[in-house]
């Protein structure tokens, strides 16, 4: 048995079927989350010798097997690629900034979305993730950056998949992962991408878990939208934005707008004010990006006049706006792309 695969309640009733104090599973489950053990070594003293020997011999630590890894020339980006017990496979990005140290975690195999963009959404959906295949990607990461003095600071979930559509497996896995008994890791520090799922949006308004919101809008009209990302079609703008007025009343929390900057299709003036009309009233942060060419999908990064252009028509609405650094296009870290590269047997 698998004590990553486990959630709180699992282990406890392991523990009453064994026989042992439930206070013992608090012990295990802070072990596991905060210190993350490759093996039983680490085990607590206070733990019995009995329960020890057994946690040994009947339990295991695994994760995924990685079956493919690249670093960008600086070291500072990994990407793996985790095979699961199916033979699935899933893409975990892992980013090293000086402060701070971040992973970019799937919460599917493949994506329904279709957004014309992304290697994922070209691979078509294949299943959900569990809580526990999504637990085991940040254990993962947070193995890897230990293994060099380091710890996950922040992640995102904006790797394969929407994780609105697999809204159940991504909130049980947020719950552990914030669970203060464990890992406790700091709620507004995770950051959860969708493409506009307004039921799952008006949903996790109501959460008590306050984690942070990210919208992938790159377009501000529904012509355009329409035909980069087909959701759209089932949420047009006027309802996504109505939902995250909702959103924002209820948690007091600023959405982050994402925009991948492609020349000629949406980093021009006609976006940027049709982004200004339709999200004025909503606190909102807009974080530019570059777009990280794939071989299946022909647009460009924008140039640099496009890119001063569009953020003028921002400065002049007073929308904030940060323009991110692209990291691992070297890496095929555009989502899916690596997944793609190294397909299941
Ligand atoms: S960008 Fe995200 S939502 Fe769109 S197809 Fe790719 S994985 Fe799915």
């Amino acid at each position: 048995m698998n004590l990553y695969a486990l959630d709180f309640a699992a282990l406890e009733a392991l523990f009453a079927a064994w026989g042992v104090a439930p206070i013992h599973a608090q012990t295990v489950w802070k072990w596991l989350y905060r210190q993350t053990p490759l093996d039983f070594t680490s085990l607590p003293d206070t733990l019995p010798r009995h329960l020890q020997v057994r946690l040994a011999a009947e339990t295991t630590l695994s994760l995924p097997d990685v079956v493919a890894s690249q670093v960008s020339a600086d070291g500072m980006t990994r990407k793996d690629l985790l095979q699961l017990a199916d033979g699935q496979r899933v893409e975990v990005v892992i980013m090293r900034y000086r402060h701070r140290h971040s992973a970019c975690i799937s919460t599917q195999v493949g994506c329904a979305c279709d957004c014309r963009f992304c290697a994922t959404g070209q691979m078509g959906f294949v299943r959900h993730l569990t809580a526990a295949e999504i637990v085991a990607q940040v254990i993962h990461a947070q193995r890897t950056l230990r293994a060099g003095g380091q710890s996950l600071t922040n992640f995102v979930l904006m790797g394969m998949g929407e994780p609105l559509l697999n809204y159940e497996h991504t909130l049980d896995a947020l719950r552990r992962l914030c669970d203060p008994r464990g890992m406790g890791f700091v709620e507004r520090r995770i950051t959860l991408s969708t493409v506009g799922i307004v039921p799952g949006i008006l949903r996790l308004a109501e959460e008590p878990l306050r984690i942070s919101l990210a919208v992938s809008l790159h377009t501000a009209t529904d012509a355009l939208r329409d035909t980069l990302m087909p959701i759209n079609r089932r949420y047009p703008l006027d309802e996504l934005c109505r939902a995250l007025r909702t959103y924002t009343a209820i948690t007091q929390r600023r959405v982050m707008l994402e925009w991948v900057l492609i020349d000629g299709v949406n980093a021009t003036r006609e976006q940027a004010e049709a982004l200004v009309a339709h999200f004025a009233d909503i606190p909102v942060h807009v974080n530019l990006i570059q777009l990280n060419p794939t071989p299946e999908y022909a647009g460009q990064p924008a140039s640099p006049e496009a890119v001063e252009a569009f953020i003028a028509v921002l400065e002049h609405a007073g929308i904030p706006h940060t323009m991110r650094q692209r990291r691992g296009a070297p890496i095929a870290a555009a989502c899916g792309q690596l997944r793609r590269r190294f397909p299941e047997n």
